[in-house]
């Protein structure tokens, strides 16, 4: 039974969230944990129907169900249209593409495309969204696992590794505002993006075998750090990235 005091901190009544990729995976899950925390969740995605079963994930869940923008955070006057002058508490930029190749492999054309999805993307969001945003704001970014290390594909890994910095750079230059921007760098997990790779059992167990905790991590593994540092738990932390990945990162090079 957790105390009432408890629940009061991790309780996001009243607070307002937005969330990209939110149609899928991490994206949705977040949404999902955000809602069940009380929050009111604006969902954001590039894709209609992930952005429907998103909606019908929490009428189930016996939640209030979010607000759903079809957006490609790429766009920049799409972002501005969805988003206007509204005012966020917490901002979850989850929304992500995969370029899984070498650098021989990685065309121009894709390495433009993985940057301005995932890192313009962020970027776009966070201009539109701070100068409205609440004090004290959380801003949570989803980082990876490969943007701490050389493992594979760069135009993603660059990308990660941009996360990890920008969000440290903002830390600096938000928190005298009251605004709090951390990280999370997830290990590999079962999502739209890794579906090809993890639904396969010899996939899985490749990286279940490798991780220290022995198996793969959720999207909710990953909400469950979106909520502590969307609230107040983490009311004393900026800068800082949680890596959630069974300790694959800890291993990895060994
Ligand atoms: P996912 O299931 O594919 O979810 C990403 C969502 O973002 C999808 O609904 C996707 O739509 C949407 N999206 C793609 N491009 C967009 C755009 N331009 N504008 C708006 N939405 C867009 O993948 P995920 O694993 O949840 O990824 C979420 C974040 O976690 C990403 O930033 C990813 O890099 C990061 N991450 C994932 C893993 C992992 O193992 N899965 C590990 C570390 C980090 P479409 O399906 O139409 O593309």
């Amino acid at each position: 039974m957790v105390h009432a005091s408890l629940l009061e901190v991790l309780s996001l009544s009243g607070r307002r969230a937005v969330v990209t990729g939110a149609g899928s995976g991490i994206g949705r899950a977040a949404t999902l944990v955000l809602l069940k925390a009380g929050a009111s969740v604006l969902a954001l995605d590039i894709e209609e129907d992930g952005l429907t079963k998103t909606r019908a994930l929490a009428a189930k869940a016996a939640v209030r169900e979010p607000d759903v923008g079809l957006v490609d955070v790429s766009d920049v006057m799409a972002v501005n249209a969805a988003l206007g002058a509204e005012r966020f508490d917490v901002v979850v930029n989850s929304a992500g593409i995969m370029a899984p190749d070498s650098l021989e492999a990685t065309s121009s054309r894709d390495w433009d495309r993985v940057l301005a999805v995932n890192l313009a993307g962020c970027f776009n969001i966070l201009k539109a969204a701070v100068p409205h945003m609440s004090r004290p704001g959380s801003i949570i970014q989803i980082s990876s696992m490969m943007g701490h290390g050389g493992l594979a594909f760069p135009a993603y890994t660059s990308t990660k590794g941009a996360i990890l910095a920008l969000t440290r750079q903002l830390a600096g230059e938000l928190g005298p505002e009251g605004i709090r921007v951390n990280s999370i760098s997830p290990g590999m997990i079962l999502t739209g993006m890794t579906r090809v790779h993890l639904s396969r059992p010899e996939g899985r167990d490749h990286i279940a075998d490798r991780t220290p905790l022995r198996t793969v991590c959720a999207p909710e593994d990953i909400a469950n750090a979106v909520l502590y540092l969307a609230g107040d738990l983490s009311a004393f932390v900026t800068g800082a990235d949680i890596l959630v990945d069974g300790g694959l990162a800890s291993v990895i090079n060994l």
